[in-house]
């Protein structure tokens, strides 16, 4: 971290060329961007890096790469908004791989259950940080998959309240955007969307163990048809989330199957990645 440590005591902080570079070169998605767009990511990063504190966790080596690479993916959701989006967070944490989470709910007979589960990524609500697992941050198999767009999306939506799929609302660049119009459409393709993986899953065998070859295969290809990874017909939040991990990674089947939404995140985000 030689870097940022000289990074951080200066007033305007800088990330080295070479650093930048080899950022958008491991970053695919980024080549999208034109020369001037990827100069303001540049620097929106360079703010990220300054304002908040990134900190290793579980013995996990924070190196300026991983730094540099988590700052232009968490700022490439706000290229053409504000940073103060991600005013309330508190920091972001980086665990070397997958982290436990306490999980518990109340079931009808009011009992509460409670469970660990592991997780790639977690955005805590009311100004907490941003959490990842360095190994599915690099995760790039799945089409689409982008861990940091998703939990930054989270702390978007959370910024007016709870996370439910309905990000705030800016007066300076979303007047034209109607938060009925908004609720009608997500709520109508997330219905859709959650019948679609249902009606997939119903395909698969009753014993059906995805840690079993065939199957996994059967279901990889099951579930390969849809447009989203199926984990965003757990909730609307997580439906927003994923949604927005697709918009700016793997636009195309987005649009093909949901165009309004893909036309809603191009007026929130106010970028058009399939434009680029
Ligand atoms: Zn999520």
């Amino acid at each position: 971290m030689q870097w940022l440590r000289q990074f951080f005591s200066r007033d305007t902080p800088r990330i080295p060329d070479l650093l930048w570079q080899d950022c958008v070169m491991r970053l695919a998605f980024l080549q999208r961007l034109s020369p001037i767009e990827l100069e303001r990511l540049k620097a929106l990063s360079e703010t990220l890096l300054g304002k908040k504190t990134f900190t290793g966790a579980a013995g996990f080596e924070l190196t300026d790469e991983i730094a540099v690479d988590i700052a232009a993916q968490a700022s490439l959701p706000v290229l053409n908004l504000t940073l103060d989006l991600y005013a309330d967070m508190a920091g972001i944490i980086v665990y070397p791989s997958a982290f436990i989470i306490p999980q518990s709910e109340m079931d009808e007979a009011g009992v509460v259950h409670e469970w660990h589960e592991p997780a790639s990524g977690e955005a805590v609500g009311a100004g907490g940080a941003v959490v990842l697992s360095w190994e599915d941050v690099q995760e790039r198999g799945a089409p689409g998959y982008n861990v940091v767009i998703h939990e930054f999306a989270h702390k978007i939506d959370m910024g007016d309240g709870r996370a439910n799929g309905c990000p705030p609302f800016l007066a300076a660049w979303h007047e034209g955007l109607d938060p009925r119009l908004w609720q009608r459409t997500f709520s109508a393709a997330y219905a859709d969307f959650d019948r679609r993986v249902h009606a997939l899953e119903d395909q698969l065998p009753d014993d059906f163990d995805d840690a079993d070859e065939a199957d996994a295969a059967l279901y990889d290809e099951l579930l390969g048809t849809l447009p989203l990874d199926p984990y965003a017909a757990r909730h609307p939040a997580e439906f927003f989330a994923v949604a927005s991990e697709a918009f700016f990674v793997l636009p195309e089947p987005l649009a093909d199957d949901y165009p309004e939404i893909y036309r809603l995140l191009a007026q929130y985000y106010r970028q058009d990645p399939l434009r680029r």
